[in-house]
Formats: structure tokens, sequence, C-alpha cells
């Protein structure tokens, strides 16, 4: 018993010998809880959730694009570009115009980052970026996040291979709720301020009528075209986003004497907000 104390007592004051050594480093700075994580960039809000799900507890995830921001025309701030200095892996969406103008410079500030394209093997529509509106693409994203961070960080790579499993099976479900739930909607189109959402179309069997051309607010003539091609095809609901000023959605739903519903192509929480926007729709669409 005493032996065991003398032990323990040697134990403790060679230990304290250490501590008091290490002390000497203490004017280096300590390290953040979050050190050990992969501090992973995205650019959209979406690309988070993909992230955090097949990351799990080994991934600390940063977006560029805040709620609210215009992916199209966002510029990061001085402090953004500062965090990406100390990113260990960009996820880029690799269809907007966003990246391909900020990506000399996000290079720039940290050139041993490595960027990785999450739209590979994704089956694109000419032109149009918001490839992941399309749980069906959103797979293909996941796997290509998977195949990044197992490469950046090959420890963990069974813990991302499980979540990125358990990630495929939310989308294959969230692919046939929504298929069911527009199993019996009565009309296939409607009208949308800006055109976000051709990917969920193709998938769906839906089309989209956008108000908004090229990146533009319509003229006079074209409002009136639009208002025209509505009634004919009985629209009454405009659908706008919280990233886009409803006004010319509103102007033309008065016209109609219809209403302005607002739906969001850039939730963070991304399968809920899918059902959501689903459900609206299939209401729109089932109407008479
Ligand atoms: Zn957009």
């Amino acid at each position: 018993m005493l032996t065991r104390n003398k032990t323990l007592t040697t134990l403790v004051i060679f230990l304290m010998f250490l501590l008091g050594m290490s002390g000497c480093s203490s004017t280096q700075p300590t390290l953040e809880p979050s050190h050990d994580k992969v501090k992973v960039f995205v650019s959209l809000l979406p690309q988070a959730y993909f992230a955090e799900k097949v990351g799990g507890d080994h991934v600390q995830v940063d977006v560029l694009i805040p709620p609210g921001a215009d992916p199209h025309t966002y510029e990061p701030t001085p402090q953004q570009m500062k965090d990406l200095a100390e990113a260990d892996l960009y996820l880029a969406i690799g269809t907007i115009e966003f990246e391909e103008l900020w990506m000399g410079r996000i290079r720039g500030v940290n050139p041993a980052m490595p960027v990785f394209d999450t739209s590979r093997g994704v089956e694109l529509i000419a032109g149009d970026p918001h490839i992941w509106l399309s749980p069906t693409r959103a797979k293909v994203q996941a796997q290509n996040i998977y195949t990044a961070l197992s490469e950046i960080d090959a420890a963990n790579q069974e813990d991302y291979q499980q979540n990125l499993q358990s990630f495929q099976v939310e989308m294959d479900q969230l692919h046939q709720d929504i298929i069911k739930q527009f199993k019996n909607i009565k009309h296939k189109e409607f009208m949308v301020f800006h055109p976000a959402w051709k990917y969920f179309c193709v998938d769906y069997g839906l089309e989209e009528i956008a108000i908004e051309q090229d990146g533009k607010e319509p003229t006079a003539q074209e409002m009136a075209r639009l208002i025209d091609q509505a009634r004919q095809k009985g629209i009454r609901v405009i659908l706008t986003s919280p990233q886009h000023s409803a006004h010319e959605a509103e102007a033309i739903a008065s016209d109609l004497q219809g209403e302005v519903i607002k739906i969001d192509p850039l939730s963070r929480d991304y399968s809920a907000n899918l059902r959501q926007v689903t459900q609206e729709l299939a209401a729109i669409l089932s109407r008479d």
C-alpha cells in the first residue's frame, strides 16, 4: 500500500514536471476545441446540410453565402476571407457564377486548401446552376463530398462511408415522398420569380415559368406577356423566394387576383424544406 502511494507520488511529481515543461510554450495560441475537426467551407446553405450529414462529428462547416443573400451576386466579407485562410477544404457547388468570380481570390488567401467540385458527375441542365434542388442529384454531390473528405481525412473514412449511406437513404425516401405528393395534381405549370426550380421540375414532371429573364427584371412588355400567359394557363399563384424582391410577383398576382407564396431554394434545413415546398406546390397545382 505504502509502495503504491509512493509510486503515485512519483508519478504526480513527474507529471507536474512535464506540465511545467509545456508551460514554456504557453505563449503559443491555444488550440480551439474544433481544431481537430476538418474545417470545411461551402458556398451555399443546402451544401452545409450535405457536408454535415456526410462529415458528421468530424467536420466544422462554414457557409459563404449567408441566409437571405443572393448567391448570384454575393461578395465575401473580409472576415470570411480570413476564415477561408484557415480552412482545410472548399466544397464548391461547381455551377455558380459566384465561385467563378471569387475562386481566384479564395485560392489566393489559402493556396494549400483543396477546392473540390461537387458537381462532378451530376447530370446538368445547360445554363442552370441550381443542381442542389434535385434530391437525386444531391446524392451525387454527397458522393463527391464523401470522396473529398476521405481524401483529406482518411482516418475517418469508414465513418464518412456510413454517413454517406444514411444520407443516400434519406434522399431516396425524400424522392419517393415527393413523387407521391405530386401523384394527383391537376396542373404541371407554376409561375416563379427566380428560375431556381428547373432541376426539381425535370425530376417531378413539372414546369416553371420564370418572371425574371436572364437574371433581369422583366420589362413592361414582358410583364404583360407573362400576365397573359398566366391567365391562359389558369395560374393564380406566383412563387417568390426570400432572396429576391417580390415586387413583380405581387404586381402579377394582383392583376390575376391571385396570391404570392414564398418558397426558399436555399434553406439549410434541406429535406424538411423540400417537403414543405412540395406540399405547398402540390396544393397549388391540385386546384381546379
Ligand atoms: Zn438562383
